[in-house]
């Protein structure tokens, strides 16, 4: 039998997954779908993208939905309107052979007029970011009174973009005997109480280690100076020819210009971030997903809902304070059982955060020495010798052969060796001729030079942005909302750009236009956020 059929699948969704040559269901998919079959508990699993949650809590659903009811029988929340695509990409696929059967994707930032028209007709399934949801839920255009099934998807990521109000609004209109199914990668304190206050006696499933990254991801970090973080993300990528990696940057501008000297320097590479236009993300994110694009250089913020399965690296330029925030990016690589790798660049005052992170994961991350020029080039030159002792020969270039051999025949094998390397390789060996050996942090000659060095990396930081810090955080209820009306409170008649919002437990980090960073600071000193003193200062990397 089947092993999805055995799972107790309706025939047409089997097909469907033959189609998609799923063999057989992954670990979280073994343990949701008879579970979630099989009646009326609530559950919480923790899994992360990759593991194959979409069709763990899809395939049930739409095995549950009747199609010949058109009203909508199942929510499904998502953080991102990229995501909220997939999902219901995916869901459609599944239920293909499922005649009448319509899954509807509701997301914000497009006029809401078609999906309007989708909901009037027939909606069994709606797929939809919280802001939209609950703006049409108001309207009375999305009826969700009757719903049985509701799917909380990426639910710590729903709640650190701030959707917190609305996902209260939102499971308020509910029925209260309804199914919830809550996904999540790690388990922050407003999820358990929101799993306190909606959920009736969950399940609680895992694959692989609670609020850990995936096991198939080796952690590896550098140590090394701030300035030399360039050059060592271009040492990395030479040395991992193959390489398919998102590397994450703190801020929209360091993002654009890494992407802009890779460019430059003849990479594969292109930016991610907070600046570009809907229809600019798009284009990014697909020649990212067809591989045009080796490289993607992002903000965590810009990569969110990019569903992209298979990287061979996680690359963190920038460490992020919060541990959540690193189980998220490493979770990127190291999937559908292949090993990944998630490789950081740790300057000093990181170390602290890296030992959080080392504590948070259970792992001690392994350090590597930084690549000198003539690694990288044994390590590409043996690749290409590797290379050419397994290609199959193609047949095609037999009637060429003779003239060919009749043209060589005054050069000796080690001579053509010899050419056919330089003719590859003229180009990295000259690169990497004059290369000078970067030392790590802490090392004797840094100890000499710290003080040049620190200024210079100084004068290098990204201009434009001044990263602010309040002391402030989850903790205290703050929104990425908040954060932009204290700003405007602050100083109401300065119009001042706002650029990426870090909430942390404890406090907040967010980047403002430079100009305005000590006026700002000042302004902020006496004020409060729910009776909790700001103490605002400039953050220092
Ligand atoms: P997800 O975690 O839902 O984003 O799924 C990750 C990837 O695994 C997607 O590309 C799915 O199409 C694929 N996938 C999910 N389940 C299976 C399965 N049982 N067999 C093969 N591929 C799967």
């Amino acid at each position: 039998m089947n092993p999805f059929e055995a799972l107790g699948l309706r025939e047409e969704i089997v097909r469907s997954l033959q189609d998609l040559q799923f063999e057989t269901p992954t670990p979280i998919q073994a343990q949701a779908i008879p579970f979630v079959l099989s009646g009326q508990r609530d559950l919480i699993a923790f899994a992360q993208t990759g593991t194959g949650k979409t069709a763990a809590f899809g395939l049930p659903l739409i095995h549950q939905v009747d199609e010949t009811n058109p009203a909508t029988q199942a929510l499904i929340l998502s953080p991102t309107r990229e995501l909220c695509l997939q999902i219901s990409r995916d869901l459609s696929e599944f239920s293909k052979y499922i005649n009448g059967l319509e899954v509807i994707p509701i997301y914000g930032g497009v006029d809401a007029a078609g999906q309007l028209r989708a909901l009037r007709d027939r909606a069994q399934i709606v797929v939809a970011t919280p802001g939209r949801a609950l703006d049409l839920i108001n309207r009375k255009k999305l009826r969700i009174d009757s719903i049985q099934q509701m799917v909380l998807d990426e639910a710590d990521e729903m709640l650190s973009m701030g959707f917190k109000d609305e996902l209260d609004a939102i499971l308020s209109h509910t029925p209260q005997d309804k199914q919830t199914l809550l996904f999540s990668a790690t388990m922050p304190n407003e999820m358990m109480r929101i799993a306190r206050q909606y959920m009736h006696d969950p399940e609680q499933i895992s694959v692989g280690r609670r609020n850990a990254g995936a096991d198939m991801v080796r952690h590896q970090y550098f140590l090394l100076k701030a300035r030399d973080r360039y050059e060592v993300l271009k040492r990395v990528v030479d040395l991992n020819p193959s390489m398919y990696s998102i590397v994450f940057c703190r801020t929209r501008n360091e993002t654009r210009e890494i992407a802009q000297h890779l460019v430059q320097e003849g990479y594969s590479a292109d930016a991610l971030h907070g600046d570009l236009s809907q229809g600019q993300r798009e284009v990014v994110m697909n020649r990212f997903r067809h591989k045009s694009v080796d490289i993607l250089i992002a903000t965590d913020v810009a990569a969110r809902g990019l569903d992209v399965n298979d990287l061979t690296h996680v690359i963190n330029y920038s460490l992020p304070d919060d541990p959540e925030v690193y189980v998220h990016r490493s979770g990127r690589t190291g999937r559908a059982g292949r090993s990944g790798v998630c490789i950081s660049m740790v300057h000093g005052r990181d170390r602290g955060k890296l030992k959080r992170i080392e504590k948070t994961l259970k792992k001690d991350f392994d350090e590597l020495k930084i690549p000198t020029g003539r690694d990288i080039c044994q390590k590409q030159l043996f690749n290409y010798i590797d290379q050419m002792e397994n290609v199959e020969v193609s047949p095609e270039v037999e009637p060429f052969l003779p003239e060919i051999s009749a043209k060589l025949s005054w050069l000796s094998k080690d001579e053509l060796i010899k050419r056919m390397v330089s003719l590859e390789f003229t180009h990295l060996l000259d690169k990497y001729k004059d290369a000078r050996d970067l030392l790590p942090t802490g090392s004797e000659k840094d100890g000499q030079s710290n003080r040049r060095e620190r200024k210079k990396a100084k004068s290098e930081k990204v201009e434009g942005y001044s990263t602010i810090f309040v002391a402030v955080g989850k903790k205290d209820r703050v929104t990425p909302k908040d954060i932009i009306t204290l700003v405007n409170r602050a100083m109401p008649r300065a119009s001042i750009k706002i650029g990426q919002i870090h909430i942390s437990r404890n406090y907040t980090l967010f980047e403002i236009d430079q100009a305005f960073e000590s006026d700002l600071v000042k302004a902020l000193g006496k004020m409060k956020h729910k009776g909790a003193k700001l103490g605002a200062k400039v953050a220092v990397e």
